[in-house]
């Protein structure tokens, strides 16, 4: 082949390849809704599996078995509630979707009730149905609400959402116990289970489902987007609006969702169900959710280390293969080493420049280095009790640098006095030295 017809095919091929990278979507969207049970709106909730339905897509319902019912005694292992979980409307209507692969069933807690004390909350501590609970009544619980949804709705149950997103190491060990595999919650900060699956729930609204996942499709990203819909997202479902929701948005009616999630199919968007993830071997192990938990909470990313103009942070909606993750942040750590090493060393360098510069002015030396240990202990109380956010971190790095510096500075001089009394009339060889040491810092000053 002629070289130029080789480089221009080569060209047009690298031309479409590259054209097909930027076309194809790499976004799975989840849609996750919580607290179904005989107590919620269910016209609101036809309306959103029909909504699920025209984009053929699938959405997955946590079920509230039995939201007035008090807790058995943990001693009652085997302890079943007299009455089946939904009204027969509710059955009827969940069933309905899930026959036509619309829905699939999760447990959402037992009665859905906030354990955690008054105080802990007024502590800053977050509301919980499972976490503060101890283990045996944690198993308990979850017994009973699976086996309680499986004989009502005679299909298995193999998912947890815990109610308001809270678990702890015993509600993964329960979990295991009582035959569930996946988890979708939060990340959790500290804990993860081998032997479970995860599809952790980051905080996304419907309100805000079209912009999010356009953002991630005009970045190219690739992963999985859940979004969790509650009955108060959506206007007609009498339930109100959460307080702390109210200043970042308000109710949509489920038309304005409905078109959004039509918008987003035209898209190229896929409103996948679990069991398609699953089907497609898409990697719900610990092993992800371990990749991608330091995008959420590291201190990196918890401080805003790496100015947000050198690497776009990481878009905390999407959830990434672990290699992504794994990749995304390397990055990150990359770009922060590079960032701040370049910063305190050329602080350090021009710390080192002055300090030898004023080898004749020990006043100005010793007021510079209080100046910069003064301002390097304001820095590092400030980190410690508020945080190394972006500029207090630059900050940092600059006065890391120029202590540095300093100390540069102070051991070249103090090498230098080392070899100056050794300089005496006739010794030839210490007076070139002396010579070229003068030269070299220009001063006829002794060293300080
Ligand atoms: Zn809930």
């Amino acid at each position: 082949m002629h070289l130029k017809t080789y480089r221009f095919v080569t060209f047009l091929g690298f031309a479409l390849w590259a054209q097909a990278d930027l076309l194809a979507c790499g976004i799975d969207v989840i849609l996750r809704y919580d607290d179904y049970s005989t107590k919620s709106p269910t016209h609101i909730e036809k309306q959103l599996f029909e909504a699920a339905k025209s984009v053929d897509g699938s959405i997955l319902v946590g079920i509230v078995p039995f939201p007035d019912l008090e807790y058995p005694q943990d001693d009652e292992t085997d302890f079943l509630p007299p009455e089946a979980p939904l009204s027969e409307t509710k059955r009827e209507l969940i069933e309905t979707y899930h026959r036509q692969r619309v829905v699939t069933y999760a447990l959402h807690g037992y009665s859905h009730k906030n354990n955690l004390s008054a105080e802990s909350l007024s502590n800053g501590g977050m509301q919980s149905e499972f976490a503060v609970l101890n283990p045996q009544r944690q198993k308990n619980l979850l017994r009973i609400g699976k086996a309680a949804l499986e004989t009502q709705l005679s299909a298995p149950l193999d998912i947890f959402i815990p109610p308001f997103n809270s678990y702890d190491e015993s509600t993964l060990g329960a979990l295991r116990q009582t035959g569930f595999k996946l988890l979708s919650a939060s990340i959790h900060r500290d804990i993860v289970s081998q032997g479970l699956e995860f599809l952790p729930a980051p905080t996304l609204y419907p309100q805000y489902l079209r912009e999010v996942t356009l953002k991630a499709l005009s970045r190219h990203e690739h992963g999985t987007i859940l979004v969790t819909l509650h009955p108060y997202d959506f206007v007609g479902s009498n339930t109100d609006f959460p307080s702390y929701r109210k200043s970042s948005g308000s109710p949509m009616t489920i038309a304005q969702f409905r078109e959004d999630l039509e918008y987003l199919k035209a898209q190229g968007i896929n409103f996948i169900s679990i069991e398609s993830l699953r089907a497609k071997g898409v990697d719900l192990s610990a092993e992800r959710l371990l990749a991608n938990r330091p995008l959420s909470y590291s201190f990196i990313i918890d401080h805003g280390v790496v100015p947000n103009w050198l690497v776009a942070p990481p878009m905390p909606e999407v959830y990434r293969s672990a290699e992504d993750a794994n990749h995304d942040y390397l990055k990150i750590l990359l770009s922060a080493t590079v960032l701040h090493g370049l910063i305190a060393l050329l602080s350090a360098s021009i710390s080192r420049l002055l300090w030898l510069r004023l080898t004749g002015y020990p006043r100005l030396r010793t007021a510079g280095l209080f100046a910069v240990i003064a301002a390097a202990g304001y820095v590092a109380l400030y980190g410690y009790k508020i945080g190394f956010y972006s500029k207090i971190s630059l900050i940092g790095s600059i006065l890391t640098g120029a202590l540095l510096g300093i100390g540069m500075g102070c051991f070249h001089s103090s090498r230098a006095r080392i070899v100056l009394p050794k300089r005496s009339p006739g010794d030839f060889a210490a007076g070139m030295h002396a010579k070229a040491a003068s030269k070299t810092y220009k001063s006829n000053e002794p060293f300080q």
